[in-house]
């Protein structure tokens, strides 16, 4: 049968969960394996390392997987395209059901390896394959997957492709088309131009901004924002408190570079802080000047913000999880009070993060803010840009690589419909060449 299966498991009618099978003959490769937060923390007492995989298939959590049963074939490699979870989350629940490798660059590679650390009910003993942006790696006779380099809001991000006997299949999920991102290369047009020219058969595109008019800005700009913020300013002197996305190691990088310049020592609080940063600087993405703190406990956390009371606000840049609100983060218990640092009139806040447009984070975010106001705090937010290409980003990248069929993944119906309709524009057919996949859907294509 000389045809290529797309199954759409998880991440086709909403943001998050991410996962699709690729069928080649009767070999398949899993593209994914996400979690969709939002899901599980709408039940507050979840404890996600001891649940069953069942359980969160049912929560909607987790990609429904149990399609897999129907689709003949044996899966020979999941691959995962960068470190966010709503790409790698699953691994724990689900990974150990296939007798395959995780093949993902290494940064991807060592979250995904304390992933697996933590989880505490399922034992998943794939191999982990590290292969580095810009290398290839044969995962069978017939299939070999490449990476291509991309940026995206977090480092060591890939494009993956498959090339395949009956063509290659393209996975662009997340990307931007920064040509001046802060860590990192920009995108390798050259290898993406050369796709083109040979031809792809099918791309799996997200669709996240597809909505948003224009260009993505670089995080070049996101970077001078935050320099504007931070010094630009005649009251240098007050308390100043930073939250971004932990896994967003441009960022931090950016922040500690400017708390430099403000001359005061950079302090990240909170594990997620700890462990994303630490990965980085073990590979070499990032540099950790001698004066950096970093505390991942709770005790150390409460210990180092009482010596910035003591030794004086204006010495720190405190950078804290919490920016989305979520219950027991750090910036949430200050705003609470319940911890030794005390918010005073004219302290400032700093969102370095957009809002994630769930009803439930806009509510904990709109609770947060009021909280830090009401002890007189000053509010600067969406500090940040997008790591999601916008409109015409995605425009670009269809008319470079000029796929034969494209599919919109990793969003939802308003994300699709705006994809489709920039396809259309660029000659592509809904039904024919542009295919839009609900989960559970499989498409075929015939080279
Ligand atoms: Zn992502």
């Amino acid at each position: 049968m000389e045809e290529i299966g797309i199954v759409a498991v998880g991440g086709y009618n909403e943001m998050g969960r991410n996962m699709t099978a690729v069928v080649v003959g009767d070999e398949i490769v899993i593209l994914d394996m996400g979690i969709r937060l939002d899901r599980v923390q709408i039940h507050e007492d979840a404890e996600i390392d001891r649940m069953h995989s069942l359980e969160l298939i049912d929560m909607g959590a987790i990609p429904d997987d149990t399609i897999m049963r129907d689709i003949n074939g044996t899966v020979k490699a999941i691959v995962c395209t960068h470190g966010h979870l709503d790409h790698i989350g699953a691994i724990p629940k689900l990974a150990h059901r296939y007798n395959a490798p995780i093949i993902s660059t290494p940064y991807t590679t060592a979250l995904i390896r304390g992933q697996i650390e933590e989880e505490k009910k399922f034992k998943v003993n794939n191999p982990l394959v590290a292969l580095k942006a810009g290398d290839s790696y044969e995962i069978t006779d017939s299939i070999t997957v490449e990476f291509i380099p991309i940026p995206h809001s977090i480092v060591d991000s890939v494009i993956a492709v498959l090339h395949t006997p009956y063509g290659s299949v393209m996975y662009a999920c997340d990307f931007k088309l920064d040509r001046a991102p802060t860590i990192g290369d920009s995108p390798n047009f050259s290898a993406l131009k050369r796709l083109g020219r040979k031809g792809v058969l099918a791309m799996i595109t997200e669709t996240t901004n597809s909505s948003r008019s224009g260009k993505t800005p670089s995080e070049t700009i996101a970077k001078e924002m935050l320099r504007d913020v931070l010094l630009g300013t005649e009251e240098s002197h007050v308390g100043m408190i930073v939250s971004t996305f932990a896994s967003h190691i441009a960022r931090l990088n950016a922040i500690i570079e400017i708390a430099e310049e403000m001359g005061r020592i950079p302090v990240f609080m909170g594990r997620s802080m700890e462990k994303y940063l630490l990965a980085a600087h073990d590979l070499g993405f990032i540099n950790l000047p001698k004066n950096v703190e970093i505390y991942g406990q709770r005790k150390d956390i409460d210990k180092a913000l009482k010596k910035i009371m003591t030794e004086g606000k204006e010495k720190y840049l405190p950078v804290v999880t919490g920016h989305q609100g979520e219950p027991g983060s750090i910036l949430v218990r200050i705003s609470n009070g319940e911890t030794p640092f005390q918010v005073e009139s004219g302290d400032r806040v700093i969102f370095s993060a957009n809002i994630i447009p769930s009803p439930m984070t806009r509510a904990n975010r709109y609770a947060l803010e009021t909280k830090l106001r009401m002890r007189g705090a000053r509010i600067y937010d969406d500090v940040h840009v997008s790591g999601h290409a916008y409109r015409e980003d995605h425009w670009e990248l269809l008319r470079m690589v000029q796929p034969v069929h494209v599919i919109p993944a990793h969003g939802d119906l308003a994300m699709h419909s705006a994809y489709i309709e920039m396809a259309e524009d660029a000659g592509y057919v809904l039904g024919e060449t542009v295919h839009l996949l609900r989960n559970g859907e499989i498409l075929y294509i015939e080279p």
